[in-house]
């Protein structure tokens, strides 16, 4: 069985094929500019060089054509007709309250992706657009949604309210819903795996620290809290983005410094975050450097984001009454030795102890806490995809 996993962006579209006999992923690749000049796709085969192709691309239905074409070329290809693709399963942003579990395609399923799109306004359009132009080209192939927020939807409602009025909350939906489910569920059972336990005999938290990061904290294999919010916003210190902040900060843009509900998104969501304290870069890589070379501001930023993880952690401690596991992945989580550490230091009161050789890793699941650490810490390479193409093959079973 081969499942195609497709993640639409605005203008840019994420592939890959894996196949399911042993989840290896048979090809990936990436699709950018979609209806800009200079369109491009870029796809990698273990053991070949890259193939790309550049061609004018109008809208995400030349795009995925293009990646059909890619996948079954002759030379470059992996599969040698389209219907070795068993069935396509897509990511879709946001869910809303409807959905605690990924989906099969069907005509009222788009209608509701259509009435969640105002709770993600950037996110779901594109993703819709992906599915709608799928179908048109694979209409007998049988399609899923797997949901960024689904995970999350087993938080209790004291975890998941704001305190403002409750029916502010019923009429327009405004709740932490939390984001990178996909990926906190899968880092979260490899950990439990490795551990030799079962999911539902313990408490994880689990670090998605890339661009955009996020804290989960994962009770007998059910979500209970996660960092994100309403929007990817809340939460931790992130490449652009502010994380948690006084609402009042940001009337107080608004009616003093006048500016528009645009401008703020656009500084709270792009300009902000350890680019905007460090006045560097969003990348942690430059912001790790500047550091390293005397840039106090960069430091800080770094100080701050290394905090902010921390609290959470002892928070999500408090909320499960114990953690038995710590676990870190995406970019920075999989790869940036010294981030790890430093969150960890201090957390010896929880018995999270992290062992300097053992953390010496980029990219590998591996234990990197010390032999008697009471709680065991974690490096686990997310694979959102893998997790897609397993949550499709169940649903179209
Ligand atoms: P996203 O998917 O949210 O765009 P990623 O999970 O790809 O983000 O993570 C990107 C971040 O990871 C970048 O800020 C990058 O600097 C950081 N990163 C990647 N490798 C390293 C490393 N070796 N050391 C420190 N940071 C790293």
């Amino acid at each position: 069985m081969k499942v195609l996993v497709i993640n639409c962006g605005s203008s840019s579209l994420k592939y890959q094929l894996i196949d399911m006999s042993n989840e290896i992923a048979l090809a990936q690749g990436l699709v950018e500019r979609i209806g800009i000049e200079g369109s491009i796709l870029t796809q990698k085969v273990d053991g070949r060089d890259k193939y790309i192709i550049k061609t004018p691309m109008n809208d995400h239905k030349d795009a995925i054509e293009l990646v059909l074409k890619a996948l079954v070329d002759e030379k470059n290809g992996v599969i040698k007709s389209m219907d070795e693709i068993s069935s396509v399963g897509h990511r879709v942003v946001h869910g809303g309250e409807k959905y605690a579990q990924s989906v099969l395609v069907t005509d009222e399923v788009m209608k509701e992706l259509e009435e969640c799109a105002k709770l993600a306004p950037l996110h779901n359009p594109p993703n819709i657009i992906g599915i709608n132009a799928c179908k048109e080209l694979m209409p007998n192939t049988p399609m899923t949604v797997v949901f960024d927020t689904a995970f999350h939807q087993t938080m209790p409602q004291e975890a998941y309210m704001y305190a403002i009025p409750y029916e502010v909350y019923e009429n327009h939906g405004i709740r932490k819903y939390g984001f990178h489910g996909t990926s906190h569920k899968y880092v979260s059972s490899v950990a439990a795996d490795e551990m030799g336990k079962d999911i539902k005999d313990l408490k994880i938290i689990t670090c998605h620290l890339g661009n955009g990061a996020s804290v989960a904290a994962v009770k007998n294999g059910q979500c209970v809290d996660t960092s994100m919010g309403f929007t990817p916003l809340e939460g931790l210190v992130m490449g652009t983005r502010c994380g948690n902040i006084d609402a009042a900060a940001v009337t107080f843009l608004m009616t003093e410094l006048k500016m528009s509900a645009e401008e703020v998104n656009t500084l709270l969501n792009k300009k902000s975050g350890v680019l905007g304290v460090s006045g560097v870069s969003s990348d942690f890589r430059d912001i790790e450097d500047a550091s390293s070379k005397g840039n106090e501001r960069a430091k800080l930023a770094l100080n701050m984001f290394d905090y902010r993880v921390r609290q959470y952690i002892g928070s999500y401690a408090a909320s499960m009454g114990g953690v038995d596991c710590v676990v870190f992945t995406a970019g920075l989580g999989e790869n940036a030795i010294e981030t790890r550490e430093t969150i960890c230091k201090g957390l010896e009161f929880l018995g999270i102890e992290i062992d300097k050789e053992k953390n010496n890793v980029r990219g590998k699941v591996r234990e990197i806490s010390k032999d008697g650490s009471k709680v065991k810490v974690f490096v686990v390479p997310t694979n959102e995809e893998l997790m897609i193409a397993r949550d499709t093959v169940v649903l179209v079973k």
